[in-house]
């Protein structure tokens, strides 16, 4: 069993980033990148300022628009507009979830597909559908980044991808696909989680549940990806697998923390650079 080493490869990649800025910046281009972030919810406040520190020691300029929690919807579209007309911004990212007095389609939409970082408009949807090279989402880009890292290449595999969210399952379903695995997608509603897990060459599991992947779910020799976190009662951050028992199982397996969740902020500032290069 190998581990796949996610937070060396997300520095590997984070220096690569500061060094592309660098020679972005001796071209006069300051890559730059705006949060938009509402109410507070604290992991998002962590999750913003963990991308922040990322920006800043890459070199890429960054912005946070903190709102409050009963902020208007056209409040938010208005600051979005202005952010797309601002040169100096390349990257636009919407802290998610909004609350639900906000109308999160809308809002996504009203991104500019070309400073959509994190590739959630329809435009860069429809893209990744038709495998067409834009922007795709930073956590399941990150999950290819370390296959490819560690010559894992999905073609003619049976895959299988438990949750079905925009923003994970399916966009790495659509990934896998257009790397020609065959692939299942799993949801709250899977009959049998099972029959499908078990027959998976390549697992990748993001829903939000701690030890929903036990060892009887999954096939000998399987490659093992966990997107999930979740915080135990003693305040520990797991994944969705129960690492201990399955590991032994795989032949590559993600730790959480230090897996999938280092390439997701990798990603980011990688997908920020790109737009930015494209000024
Ligand atoms: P979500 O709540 O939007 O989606 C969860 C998905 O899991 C849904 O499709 C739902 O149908 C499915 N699901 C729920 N219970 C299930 C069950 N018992 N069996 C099968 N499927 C089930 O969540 P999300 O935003 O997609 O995030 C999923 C997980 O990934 C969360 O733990 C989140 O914290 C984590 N995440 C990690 C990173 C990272 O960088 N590592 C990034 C984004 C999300």
């Amino acid at each position: 069993m190998q581990i796949l080493d996610g937070k060396a490869l997300a520095a590997k990649i984070r220096k690569k980033a500061a060094d592309d800025v660098a020679s972005l910046k001796n071209k006069g281009i300051t890559p730059g990148l705006a949060v938009v972030l509402v109410g507070d919810d604290p992991a998002s406040h962590t999750y913003v300022k963990m991308k922040e520190k990322a920006c800043e020691e890459t070199g890429i300029y960054s912005i946070v628009h903190k709102m409050p929690i009963d902020i208007s919807e056209a409040k938010i579209l208005e600051t979005i507009e202005m952010m797309n007309q601002n040169p100096n911004i390349d990257g636009i990212l919407i802290q998610l979830p909004l609350p639900a007095h906000i109308d999160t389609q809308k809002v996504l939409n009203t991104v500019s597909p070309e400073k959509d970082v994190d590739g959630f408009h329809p435009f860069n949807v429809g893209n990744l559908v038709l495998d067409i090279d834009s922007f795709v989402p930073c956590t399941p880009l990150g999950v290819m980044k370390l296959l490819e890292e560690y010559d894992i290449h999905p073609k003619g595999m049976d895959a299988c991808v438990v949750g079905a969210s925009n923003i994970v399952g399916k966009p790495m379903m659509h990934l896998l696909l257009n790397k020609f695995a065959t692939v299942d997608i799993c949801h709250i509603y899977t009959k049998d989680l099972k029959t499908h897990t078990s027959r998976a060459d390549l697992l990748i599991v993001g829903v939000g549940k701690q030890n929903l992947i036990t060892k009887d779910m999954v096939k000998e020799g399987a490659i093992v990806i966990d997107i999930g976190i979740n915080k135990t009662d003693e305040g520990k951050i797991t994944g969705d697998v129960d690492f201990e028992n399955v590991a032994p199982k795989c032949s590559y397996i993600t730790p959480v923390p230090g897996g999938v969740g280092p390439m997701t902020i990798a990603m980011l500032l990688v997908n920020t650079i790109n737009a930015a290069r494209k000024r």
